[in-house]
C-alpha cells in the first residue's frame, strides 16, 4: 500500500485525485488530507477516507474541524499552519504527495516533500515558476521523483523518451509544443476584453477548474506559466517551447523530434488521466475518465497564438528570458491582479497592466534561497497592491 499526502485536497485537483483513488483502494492509501478554510469540504473527506492527519493552513479552521471531530467522535489529528503542511508532506509513512495548493502558497510545503524525497506529483505550477532552480536542486538532492500533473506537462512526459533528462539535444527532441485552448476569450478583441466579467473569465470551454487558474486560463497567463514550467521540468529554454493553441483540447502537448517525428498524447480533457498516470507510472490504471471517441471529436484545429490580445503570454516569456526573480515577481503580481479582477477591483485587461509595471518595478536579481525568493514575492505582492490602491 502506498501511504498519500493530497496538498490542496478540497480544491478541483485534489477533489480528481481521491476520485482516482477512490477507484484503487487496494494501492492507496490516504495518509494526510489539508485546506486552506474549507472546514465543510476537508470535514466530509475526512470521513470516507479516514487519514491519520487533517491539516488547515488557516488556524481558526483548525480550530472548527478539530471540534467538528470531536463532536462526531473522529479521531485524525489535526494540524495547522505552513509548519503542518510541511510535516504531512514529509512524513516518514508517506511516499507520494499530491502538490495541488493554489499559487505560490504550495511551494514551502512541496519543498519539504523534495527534501525528504518523495515522489511528487505536482499540479502546483507556481511552486516551480517561483522557485525553479532551488526546486529542481533541492528534489535531484532529495532523491525526489517529480511527476507532472499539469495535463501538457504529463502529456510531453508521456511522449519524451525514458532517458530525456540527460538533455533534450542529446535524446534528438527538438521542441516541445504546448498546446493552448485559448481560453473563453480566444476570439474577442481587446475591446471587447475590457468588459469580460469573472463569471465569464471562470467559464472556460473545455476545463473545469479552481477559480485562479480558470482566469489564468483567459487571459493566457496559464500557458505563460506553463512554459516556465516545461522549462524546467524538461531542462530547456524558453525558445524551444512553442504554443499551439488547439481550441478542441484534446491534444494536450506534443514533442517534436529532429528527425521529423511529432509525438502527441490525446484524451478527453480530464485531469483524472494525467493523475491517474503519474500515481500509476510505470504503470496504467483506470481513471473514470470515458474513453475518447474519435468521430464524435470530428477535426482538430490549430492556430498561432496572439500576442497582444494576450499580453500576459509575452510577459511570461519575457520573464523567463530575463531569469533570476523575474519569473517569481511575475506570478506574485499575477497572483494579485488575478484576485483583483475576482473581486471586482481591477478590469481584465488591467490583470497584464499590473504586471508589467510591478515587472518594471522591480529589478530581476539572481534567484537565490528560499528566504530571498519569499521575500522578493512578499515585495511583488506589495507593489501590485499599491499599482491596483493607485488607479481605483
Ligand atoms: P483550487 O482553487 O480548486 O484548489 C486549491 C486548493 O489549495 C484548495 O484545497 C485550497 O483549500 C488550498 N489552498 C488555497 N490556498 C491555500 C493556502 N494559502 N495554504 C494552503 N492551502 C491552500 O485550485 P485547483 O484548480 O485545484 O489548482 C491547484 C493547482 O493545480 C494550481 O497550481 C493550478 O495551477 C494547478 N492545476 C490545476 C488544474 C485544474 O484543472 N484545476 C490543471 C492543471 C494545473
Ligand atoms: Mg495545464
Amino acid at each position: 500500500m502506498i501511504g498519500l499526502t493530497v496538498l490542496g485536497s478540497t480544491g478541483s485537483i485534489g477533489v480528481s485525485t481521491l476520485d482516482v483513488i477512490a477507484r484503487h483502494p487496494d494501492r492507496f492509501h490516504v495518509v494526510a488530507l489539508t485546506a486552506n478554510k474549507d472546514v465543510d469540504g476537508l470535514f466530509e473527506q475526512c470521513k470516507q477516507f479516514q487519514p491519520q492527519f487533517a491539516v488547515m493552513a488557516d488556524p481558526d479552521a483548525a480550530n472548527q474541524l478539530e471540534q467538528r471531530f470531536h463532536g462526531a467522535r473522529i479521531r485524525i489529528e489535526v494540524l495547522s499552519g505552513v509548519e503542518g503542511l510541511e510535516y504531512v508532506a514529509s512524513l516518514d509513512s508517506v511516499a507520494y504527495v499530491m502538490a495541488a495548493i493554489v499559487g505560490a502558497a504550495g511551494l514551502v510545503p512541496t519543498l519539504s516533500a523534495a527534501r525528504a524525497g518523495k515522489k511528487i506529483l505536482l499540479a502546483n505550477k507556481e511552486a516551480l515558476v517561483v522557485a525553479g532552480a532551488l526546486f529542481m536542486r533541492e528534489a535531484a538532492q532529495g532523491g525526489a521523483e517529480i511527476l507532472p500533473i499539469d495535463s501538457e506537462h504529463n502529456a510531453v512526459f508521456q511522449c519524451m523518451p525514458a532517458n530525456f533528462s540527460q538533455g533534450l539535444e542529446q535524446v534528438g527532441v527538438s521542441q516541445i509544443l504546448l498546446t493552448a485552448s485559448g481560453g473563453p476569450f480566444r476570439q474577442l478583441t481587446l475591446d471587447q476584453l475590457k468588459g469580460v466579467t469573472p463569471d465569464q473569465a471562470c467559464a472556460h470551454p473545455n476545463w473545469d477548474m479552481g477559480r485562479k487558474i480558470s482566469v489564468d486560463s483567459a487571459t493566457m497567463m496559464n500557458k505563460g506559466l506553463e512554459v516556465i514550467e516545461a522549462c524546467w521540468l524538461f531542462n530547456t529554454s524558453p525558445d524551444q517551447v512553442k504554443v499551439v493553441l488547439h481550441p478542441q483540447s484534446v491534444i494536450h502537448s506534443m514533442v517534436a523530434y529532429t528527425d521529423g517525428s511529432v509525438l502527441a498524447q490525446l484524451g478527453n480533457p480530464d485531469m483524472r488521466t494525467p493523475i491517474a498516470h503519474a500515481l500509476a507510472w510505470p504503470e496504467r490504471i483506470s481513471s473514470g475518465v470515458k474513453p475518447l471517441d474519435l468521430f464524435e471529436v470530428g477535426r482538430l484545429d490549430f492556430e498561432a497564438p496572439d500576442f497582444s490580445r494576450f499580453a500576459c503570454l509575452r510577459l511570461a516569456y519575457d520573464a523567463i528570458n530575463t531569469g533570476g526573480t523575474a519569473p517569481a515577481i511575475l506570478n506574485a503580481a499575477n497572483e494579485v491582479a488575478v484576485a483583483s479582477f475576482l473581486e471586482g477591483g481591477i478590469a481584465f485587461t488591467e490583470i497584464p497592466e499590473v504586471i508589467e509595471s510591478v515587472l518594471n518595478g522591480i529589478p530581476s536579481v539572481e534567484a537565490g534561497e528560499l528566504e530571498g525568493l519569499l521575500a522578493v514575492d512578499a515585495e511583488a505582492r506589495c507593489y501590485a497592491e499599491q499599482m491596483i490602491q493607485s488607479r481605483v
